[in-house]
């Protein structure tokens, strides 16, 4: 593609004596390569393929599961599916078998696990029928959205954004993807966490109000979703506090288990 403006046009645009422009795809190489420093690109390793998935984005659904949405102090009966998202980089892989370590964040004296389900989608659209949402999926693993409760809920009082309760360093501790070929489209199954040893959260992945297809459809309406986007479909009830020296233990029937220590 070639652009051309004409210098009427470029100083009606703002760019003053700017005679004229171009923009090949070399030149718009050339920028990239100019880039002033590099940015890590976080990546989710595939199962059994020695693949790398680059996270593009990370949407997280709220009040997905009936009782949590009590509990949280809304109606699961009445609300519409939400979004927020993570950070890429907020994305930490803990290998099966491996005791992953996340510091104790900022700010907080109130740092709680939500075990999920998440979804990896290896392509996307706009306004995705909820019929052909699984077909962009990857693959699936478990992990834990963690938040900082104590300045979520203060942010939710006072009618701000929640962003520094859910979007942090670290707060996205997550294992490996299970490709779809693999273990099939997780709609059921047990879903659980415990903390040192202790089983809090214990449900079924049946019980979400808006299953992963639904989930696809509703996002597919506010943003165009690619490949590299991540879902995180929403934790059980009975979330609660870690401190500095807990280890969790999140589990999904069919995966490995999930287990990270605060350090
Ligand atoms: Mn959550």
């Amino acid at each position: 593609m070639t652009i051309h403006m004409t210098r009427r046009a470029a100083v009606s645009a703002g760019l003053g004596a700017v005679t004229s422009m171009a923009a090949t795809p070399e030149t718009s190489a050339a920028s990239a390569n100019n880039a002033l420093f590099s940015v890590a690109q976080p990546t989710v390793p595939v199962v059994g393929t020695g693949a790398l998935f680059p996270v593009r984005r990370v949407y997280c659904i709220g009040r997905n599961y009936a009782a949590h949405a009590r509990e949280m102090g809304s109606d699961p009966n009445r609300e519409p599916p939400f979004f927020f998202q993570k950070p890429a980089d907020a994305v930490m892989v803990v290998q099966p078998g491996a005791t992953g370590s996340i510091a104790y964040p900022t700010l907080t004296k109130d740092f709680h696990y939500e075990i999920e389900l998440v979804a990896f989608l290896k392509s996307g659209g706009k306004n995705i029928p909820v019929e052909q949402a699984l077909d962009h999926v990857l693959g699936y693993t478990l992990g834990l959205d963690m938040t900082r409760r104590d300045l979520q809920n203060a942010m939710k009082a006072e009618q701000k954004p929640w962003e520094i309760g859910k979007s942090f360093d670290q707060s996205a501790p997550m294992g490996p993807i299970h490709p779809v070929a693999n273990v099939g489209h997780i709609i059921k199954g047990r879903i659980s966490l415990a903390v040192n040893g202790a089983v809090k959260q214990n449900a079924d992945l049946n019980q979400m109000i808006w299953n992963v297809a639904e989930q696809i459809a509703q996002l597919s309406r506010a943003n165009e979703l690619k490949a590299g986007d991540i879902i995180f479909s929403g934790t059980p009830e009975n979330v609660g506090p870690v401190v500095s020296g807990d280890t969790m233990t999140g589990k999904i029937e069919g995966f490995p288990d999930l287990v990270v220590k605060v350090t």
